[in-house]
C-alpha cells in the first residue's frame, strides 16, 4: 500500500497570510498578489534594453537569474529583477534631466 503524502499548505514567503506556490524563478513559496510586486516579477535583458533604454553596462553589476532559454535550449537566458531594474531607470533619467540641462548652457 502506498501511503499518500500528506499535503501541507504553502504559505507565502513574502505576506505569510496567503497560501502560495512555488516560482519557478526565485524558488519562493509567494501568493498571486506577492508573485505580482515588481520585486517578484523578472524580466528579460532583451526587454530591459528595449522597453528601460537602458544598456548593457546598466545592468552588468545587477543581480540576475541564469535560467534555460524555453525557445532554444542550448541558450541561457538572463532575468533581472523588475524593481532592481526600475530602480536603475529612474536612478539614471532623474540624472540624466540635471546633466542635459546644465549641458545646454554650458557647451
Ligand atoms: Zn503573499
Amino acid at each position: 500500500m502506498i501511503r499518500k503524502r500528506k499535503v501541507v499548505p504553502k504559505i507565502c514567503e513574502d505576506c505569510e497570510l496567503h497560501e502560495g506556490k512555488k516560482t519557478r524563478t526565485e524558488q519562493l513559496i509567494l501568493c498571486e498578489d506577492c508573485a505580482k510586486k515588481d520585486e517578484h516579477t523578472f524580466i528579460t535583458k532583451t526587454k530591459i534594453l528595449s522597453k528601460y533604454y537602458l544598456n548593457e553596462t546598466d545592468i552588468e553589476d545587477v543581480e540576475n537569474i541564469e535560467v534555460n532559454n524555453p525557445h532554444a535550449r542550448s541558450q541561457s537566458m538572463y532575468l533581472y529583477k523588475l524593481s532592481d531594474i526600475k530602480s536603475i531607470f529612474m536612478e539614471k533619467y532623474k540624472q540624466d534631466d540635471k546633466d542635459t540641462s546644465t549641458t545646454y548652457y554650458t557647451s
